[in-house]
């Protein structure tokens, strides 16, 4: 999932005017971004346990919670932050084929590989965050056709992403390794994300 975790920041930002927008798209994809700054030093499979699972998501979370607490003076700003954090890997099981936890069994409904359910699902995403981040502007600049570019530019993207996938099949083939054991190591072909 890409979109859908841009629209859940959209949606937060309504909840919390303290905290930038920019804070909050990047906590929600914070995992992804992980996962990136892994893979050198890593297998790709590997990479995705560390920065989607339990307990290493978990810790990183409080981590960049306790960073935002701090910058804010604010334990629900901390909170708050640790929530969006960890809403990534639990909207990620909807879209893609993820560990739960290190050793931990694969699960998720993949449909990453149906794009046109993936656009539908993270579709709906991006129109309910718009619609609840717009709620958070003024009246007046609620009103004006710029309002609707972040939702314009997220649905064009994931249409593109999804068009993309139709034409070359989605994600990563990836290695599966040991680091799970015997049982996932046989199921070569997954794709993740
Ligand atoms: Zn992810």
């Amino acid at each position: 999932m890409f979109t859908g975790h841009v629209a859940i920041a959209l949606a937060a930002r309504r909840a919390r005017s303290d905290l930038p927008l920019w804070t909050l798209v990047l906590v929600s994809q914070a995992c992804d971004y992980v996962e990136r700054l892994a893979r050198p030093y890593t297998t790709i499979f590997d990479a995705s346990v560390y920065s989607h699972a339990f307990p290493f998501v978990v810790i990183a979370a409080l981590a960049v919670a306790t960073l935002v607490g701090v910058w804010k003076r604010s334990l629900g700003a901390a909170l708050f932050v640790l929530a969006l954090y960890l809403s990534h890997p639990v909207v990620d099981y909807v879209t893609g084929f993820k560990p739960l936890w290190w050793h931990g069994p694969l699960v998720g409904l993949h449909f990453v590989e149906r794009p046109a359910a993936d656009f539908a699902i993270q579709g709906v995403m991006c129109m309910l965050g718009s619609a609840i981040y717009l709620g958070s502007l003024p009246p007046a600049r609620r009103r004006q056709l710029v309002a609707l570019v972040p939702l314009i530019f997220l649905l064009a993207l994931q249409g593109l992403g999804d068009l993309f996938l139709r034409a070359r099949g989605h994600g990563v083939t990836a290695p599966i390794t040991s680091a799970l054991g015997g049982g996932v190591s046989d199921r070569r072909g997954l794709r993740l994300r």
